[in-house]
């Protein structure tokens, strides 16, 4: 594998703050980069949170928060990121902001460095054409929260070479994540195969079948699954999930996708899941 040390992480947000945590917790040096200093700011704060938090549950000792932490830098100026051996970008969902960071990493980063993206939907392939190094864009697709959960994606675009897969394959395992191969293809595996049973849950509340708790009691018993589909839609963003939906139906061209006309309903009605303490279910403030 190449050695990788220095990582870049694009974006301070709910992803990049979590995943600025995994890699400084496994000891590579982390360059944490945002728009405004209060977004690093905020970041910096939930991290030094997370880590005491798996302090408390003997997952670290109190001794190594300071270090850890001693191992991000945050920065507002992409320019300084010179030294990156590889950047996983977790900027917003949009393709022409990405598409932006992505020209200037491969402007600013050594022509050896690689070009992750955390992004759930969007193209690996068509991110990748956007750089002089195709063969060095990769998908790193983590979950949320990031310091929790087990999997990454790792997402082979077209070009992507044996030689990128396999070194953000094994830098996935240094932080003690399970990465699972997938191709390039919309939704890739966990949101081609969630969204639809989210959807379907949603066709059954509309069609009056069951009642929101008595469809996620019957993943929960029935199929052993933690989480019934509506309270992780809640949990995800009820616009998100219609989101992807969307970029599933255009993706594939196949009317199997079509969102449910009450996700739609949810949506322009502000009902957006847990940040709004309205969705499926109801949240306290
Ligand atoms: P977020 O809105 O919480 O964070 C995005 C951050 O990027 C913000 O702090 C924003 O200020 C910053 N940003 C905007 N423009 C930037 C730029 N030009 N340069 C640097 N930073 C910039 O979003 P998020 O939920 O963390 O999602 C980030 C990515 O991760 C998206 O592609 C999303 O699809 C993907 N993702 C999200 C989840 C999830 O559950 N939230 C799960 C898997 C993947």
């Amino acid at each position: 594998m190449a050695d990788i040390q220095s990582i870049a992480v694009i974006g301070a947000g709910t992803m990049g703050s979590g995943i600025a945590h995994v890699f400084a917790r496994s000891g590579f040096q982390v360059t944490l980069c945002d728009v405004e200093q209060r977004f690093l700011d905020r970041a910096l704060a939930s991290i030094r949170t997370n880590l005491g938090r798996e302090a408390a549950k003997g997952k670290l000792s109190e001794a190594e928060i300071e270090p850890t932490l001693s191992r991000i830098r945050a920065t507002v100026d992409m320019q300084s990121l010179t030294g990156a051996e590889l950047a996983v970008e977790a900027a917003p969902e949009r393709y022409e902001l990405k598409a932006e960071v992505f020209r200037a990493l491969d402007r600013i980063l050594p022509s050896t460095a690689i070009l992750a993206t955390n992004t759930s939907s969007i193209s690996i392939t068509k991110m990748a054409a956007l750089t002089r190094r195709p063969a060095q864009v990769i998908g790193m697709h983590f979950f949320n929260p990031v310091p929790v959960m087990a999997l990454v994606e790792v997402v082979r675009g077209m070009a992507t070479s044996d030689s990128s897969f396999a070194t953000v394959y094994e830098v996935a395992v240094l932080l003690g994540k399970t990465p699972v191969e997938v191709n390039d293809a919309p939704g890739f595996v966990s949101n081609r195969v969630l969204m639809p049973l989210i959807n379907e849950a949603a066709f059954a509340v509309m069609e009056g079948v069951a009642t929101p708790e008595a469809i996620d009691q019957v993943f929960k018993l029935g199929m052993a699954h933690p989480m019934g589909p509506l309270t992780l839609a809640d949990f995800i963003g009820i616009d998100v999930c219609l989101d992807i939906l969307r970029v599933l139906q255009e993706g594939f061209g196949d009317p199997k996708y079509r969102p449910c006309p009450l996700l739609v309903r949810m949506v322009d009605a502000g009902w957006l899941g847990r940040k709004s303490n309205r969705g499926f279910f109801t949240y306290e403030k």
